[in-house]
């Protein structure tokens, strides 16, 4: 997930040729918005790069296309792969739009990033080696074989106004019909965590049709959530702690480098440390791209 910076994504598909890269959507908003302004504009926008299906994203693009020529070239240049849900990957099980993981870590470093370079090392150890620290102590209280925010995800989706008047009726063993009150309707499978909405595939976690469908045989969503929502997994991957470290007296001295002072110019007045927001950026972004 990156801010789409020139060269990237050529970069990453050398360095990482298997990785999914994907660019913040709200960051090609603001692009976007610098030549084609207004309120339809970027609800179509959002319409497109939220959305799961392929055709409702053909639909998004149709109408972009309708409403205005340029705006649909410029949206056309950029392949949907790196910002459209609907065409995400359903291998990493991630959703997500925006990089505000970056921006979190990001705001979390902010008091090492004018140190010197070693001490800058030294305080982002540390950093991390707290966090780390503090993730898995958190999660070693937490009972429940699910990490806490899916099930509270999970239960918010089934109390939400979008979750009442689904029908669903059992064409077999495994596949359903589930019909929704404004006339949509998608095919359910259960055993390959399957919906025709594609949100349970890119997610990894059951989209309230499937909820629908699970609601036959009284099976409990939790146990189709996939396997890298475990708190299992979780610890799993928190396992790599960051060790502890001597002192600088007691590092192994090197004779023959000499480090010299960076050539940087100082600027007038004082440095901003905050990351300045885009303007309309909300200080939630995720209520954006919320899914349902
Ligand atoms: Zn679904």
């Amino acid at each position: 997930m990156s801010d789409k910076q020139k060269g990237l994504v050529e970069f990453v598909r050398n360095l990482y040729p298997n990785a999914e890269h994907r660019f913040c959507a709200w960051h090609l908003y603001n692009n976007f918005k610098q030549d084609f302004k207004g309120l339809v504009l970027k609800d179509i926008l959002w319409k497109a790069a939220t959305t799961t299906t392929l055709q409702s994203f053909t639909r998004a693009m149709k109408e972009m296309k309708d409403t205005d020529l340029g705006a649909y070239n410029w949206l056309s240049e950029r392949p949907p792969v790196h910002w459209s849900r609907s065409h995400f990957s359903s291998y990493s099980k991630c959703d997500i739009l925006l990089n505000n993981l970056c921006e979190s870590f990001n705001s979390s470093i902010l008091r090492a990033r004018d140190q010197p370079i070693i001490s800058m090392l030294e305080s982002k150890r540390l950093i991390l080696m707290e966090t780390i620290k503090k993730k898995r102590t958190a999660m070693m209280r937490y009972i429940g074989v699910i990490c806490p925010k899916v099930v509270k995800n999970i239960d918010k989706l089934i109390n939400s106004e979008y979750a009442k008047g689904w029908i669903r009726r059992l064409c077999s063993n495994e596949d359903f019909d589930v019909a929704g009150p404004n006339g949509v309707q998608y095919k359910v499978n259960l055993p390959n965590k399957q919906c025709g909405c594609k949100k349970w595939e890119i997610s990894g976690i059951p989209c309230i049709h499937a909820i629908a469908a699970m609601g036959f045989n009284n099976l409990e969503p939790l146990d189709f959530v996939d396997d890298c929502y475990k708190v299992e997994t979780y610890m799993r991957t928190y396992d790599n702690t960051m060790g502890p470290i001597n002192g600088k007296d007691m590092w192994p001295s090197i004779d023959n480098v000499s480090l010299l002072s960076p050539d940087v110019k100082k600027r007038a007045g004082r440095l901003k440390k905050a990351r300045r927001r885009e303007p309309e950026e909300p200080k939630d972004p995720c209520r954006l791209c919320r899914w349902h």
